[in-house]
C-alpha cells in the first residue's frame, strides 16, 4: 500500500464506452461503474450495462436499477436488490442498472471491533483504517448491528423526474438487533460528480430478508475491512461526459481524467 499522501488519495478516471467497459477484466484497487451520479441525480434512470456485465468487474458494489426500482447491494458476487415494498430479490443477471460501482474485493486491511460503535464513530474507524485518513476505499462490514436506518426507492415511470423529486416517495426503515454485512465505498471529493462524496453504504442481512440505502447504522460487534481503490473506470452513456477536472483546482486530491 502505497503511503505518499497524494498518490493514497489519488485516483484515476477514465471514461469508456459500453464495449471498452466490457473487455476489462476485474481486480483489486479498480473499480467500475455505470454512468456518473450527475446523470442519475439529473433523472437518467436507465442504463445500458447488465448486471452480469457489471459483476465481471468486481464482487462487491452498491447502486439501483432500470427505473430506479430499489436499492442494489452486491456481496460475495451476488447481486440482491432491497424493493421499496421491503422484498428482497436475487437479481437476475439480464437485468439493467442506470448507476452502479462494483469492486474486486482482496486482501484488505481490517479491524475487529467488540466496543460498540455509533454511526459516527463507525464512519471515523472506517477512516481511521486508511492511510492519513483519507483516500478512495471499498467498505466492507460483517456484524450485529444494534440499529441500521435504511431507505429505498419504488420504480419510476417515464417521465422521470430529478432525484431531488423522488425524495418524498423514498420509504424508510429501522431495524435492531440485524446481523449484517454492510458494503460500500469512501470516494475523495475527486469523484465529485461521478460517485457520492463521502461514505456510502448499502446493507444486506443475513438471513437475506433486510436491504437497502444505509442511512445511518450502531455496530455492537464484527469486523470492518477496507481496500484502497485508486482507479474508477466509468461507462459513460452516449452524450455523457466525465465531469470537468477544472472545477477541482484548488483542491489538494489527484485527478488525472483519460478518455477513450
Ligand atoms: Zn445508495
Amino acid at each position: 500500500m502505497p503511503h505518499d499522501p497524494a498518490l493514497v488519495r489519488s485516483l484515476r478516471l477514465i471514461g469508456e464506452s459500453h464495449d471498452s467497459i466490457t473487455n476489462l477484466g476485474s481486480a483489486e484497487h479498480v473499480a467500475v461503474q455505470e454512468s456518473t451520479l450527475a446523470a442519475l441525480l439529473d433523472g437518467q434512470y436507465d442504463g445500458e450495462l447488465t448486471i452480469d456485465e457489471l459483476l465481471a468487474h468486481g464482487d462487491h458494489g452498491l447502486g439501483t436499477l432500470n427505473g430506479l426500482d430499489g436499492e442494489l447491494v452486491i456481496v460475495d458476487g451476488e447481486a440482491w436488490r432491497a424493493g421499496a415494498d421491503g422484498s428482497v430479490t436475487r437479481v437476475s443477471g439480464s437485468s439493467l442498472t442506470p448507476f452502479a460501482v462494483v469492486t474486486r474485493f482482496g486482501e484488505a486491511d481490517g479491524s475487529i471491533v467488540s466496543e460498540g460503535l455509533l454511526n459516527d464513530n463507525l464512519l471515523k474507524r472506517i477512516d481511521a483504517l486508511l492511510p492519513g485518513q483519507s483516500g478512495n476505499a471499498v467498505i466492507r462490514i460483517d456484524g450485529n448491528f444494534d440499529r441500521i436506518h435504511a431507505r429505498s426507492v419504488p420504480r419510476q415511470t417515464p417521465p422521470y423526474r430529478a432525484l431531488a423529486e423522488v425524495a418524498n416517495d423514498m420509504v424508510e426503515w429501522t431495524w435492531h438487533d440485524l446481523k449484517a454485512t454492510v458494503v460500500g465505498f469512501r470516494f475523495e471529493t475527486a469523484a465529485a460528480g461521478v460517485e457520492v462524496v463521502g461514505h456510502h453504504l448499502h446493507v444486506l442481512s443475513a438471513d437475506r430478508k433486510r436491504a437497502g440505502h444505509v442511512l445511518g447504522c450502531d455496530l455492537r460487534s464484527g469486523s470492518i475491512k477496507v481496500e484502497l481503490i485508486n482507479e474508477l473506470h466509468v461507462e459513460l452513456p452516449s452524450g455523457l461526459e466525465l465531469p470537468d477536472p477544472k472545477r477541482f483546482d484548488g483542491d489538494e486530491v489527484v485527478r488525472i481524467i483519460e478518455s477513450e
